[in-house]
């Protein structure tokens, strides 16, 4: 059975690693800083298996050691953003968080598929990339699958119709600037643009790049993490089960869509190995503008990270 650790324990890590132990798709094991977190969650989830009729069990503890030999690594380590810190600031403590985690994957699982989940997201999958060494088809970032299932969910309120039926597609940088495609936004293969109205949509849109906020706002003190780890479970599953999927993923675009030396949320096939192709879509000008932007912004967080 392959082996996928998740580092940090906390809300999305237990939550991603909860999800594969009841696919049953991998043994599972997490790794927190904090004494006993990670461990005394693994022991619950595997309290779970007997009432839920899953047969997998989660591991957890302190050390990195954990990771040896993990075929796939889905990070969430990292800190939230506390009142009074600016952006910048939560950029380099997590660089700092990610670089320790990601100098020991390299150690440790050295040919492992990473899966970023800290924020900010494309510039963390960036951190990682520089730090393991790894090529660019083993480091990738979930943000697209998250971004496009909060998508899906606001068109099946809108419509009355099963959430399952929507499929969206939502690409660029995991932040203000992401790019919802409507066009790429089906019911059942339905096109959502036969079904709303111009101005339906575009509030969608809206409420889908402020989606991670809307629940900020209501949380308070946390962020969404239901959502999250089912999305990075979804990426995981791809990898593991090697049934590649067409899923939007932050990956190292070299030349596609005119975008290049950054990550970026794009149209990937994720299956064994981790990135297997990326596609290239036919964007109207406008649609390949905004991606562009978006690349443009995540380019300029991970200007500020690299070696002057
Ligand atoms: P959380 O605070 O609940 O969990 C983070 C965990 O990381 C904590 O348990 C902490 O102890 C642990 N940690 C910190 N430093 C560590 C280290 N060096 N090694 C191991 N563990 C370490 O936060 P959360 O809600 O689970 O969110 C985790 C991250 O995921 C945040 O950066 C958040 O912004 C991000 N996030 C991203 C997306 C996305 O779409 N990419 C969605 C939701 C959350």
């Amino acid at each position: 059975m392959k082996k996928v650790s998740v580092v940090g324990a906390g809300n999305v890590g237990a939550t991603v690693a909860n999800e594969i132990v009841r696919l049953g798709v991998a043994e599972v094991t997490m790794v927190d800083v904090i004494e006993g977190f990670a461990e005394g969650k693994a022991l619950d989830m595997s309290q779970a298996a007997p009432v839920l009729g899953y047969s997998v069990y989660a591991s957890g503890g302190n050390g990195f050691e954990a990771l040896d030999s993990s075929d796939v690594v889905v990070v969430t380590a990292g800190i939230r953003r506390k009142p009074g810190m600016d952006r910048s600031e939560l950029v380099s403590a997590n660089a700092k968080v990610v670089r320790d985690v990601a100098g020991n994957i390299k150690r440790l699982a050295p040919r492992s598929v990473v899966i970023l989940v800290t924020n900010p997201l494309d510039a963390m999958c960036y951190v990682a990339m520089a730090e393991t060494g790894f090529p660019r088809e083993r480091v990738m970032g979930m943000a697209g699958v998250l971004d496009s299932a909060r998508m899906s969910a606001f068109v099946a309120m809108e419509l009355g119709l099963s959430p399952g039926d929507v499929r969206s597609m939502v690409l660029g940088g995991h932040g203000d600037s992401m790019v919802p495609l409507p066009r790429f936004t089906t019911v059942n293969g339905v096109p959502v643009t036969e079904l709303l109205g111009a101005d339906r949509i575009e509030a969608i849109c809206r409420r889908t790049r402020d989606g991670g906020a809307e629940i900020v706002n209501l949380l308070k003190t946390l962020s969404a993490f239901y959502a999250p780890g089912a999305a990075a479970a979804q990426m995981v599953e791809a990898v593991v089960s090697g049934r590649s999927r067409l899923l939007p993923a932050s990956v190292w675009a070299q030349g596609e869509y005119g975008i290049r030396d950054t990550f970026v949320g794009l149209p990937v096939v994720i299956g064994e190995g981790g990135l297997k192709r990326i596609v290239e879509l036919r964007l109207t000008a406008d649609e390949l503008s905004a991606l562009k932007k978006s690349a443009e912004a995540v380019k300029a967080i991970i200007a500020t990270l690299r070696p002057s």
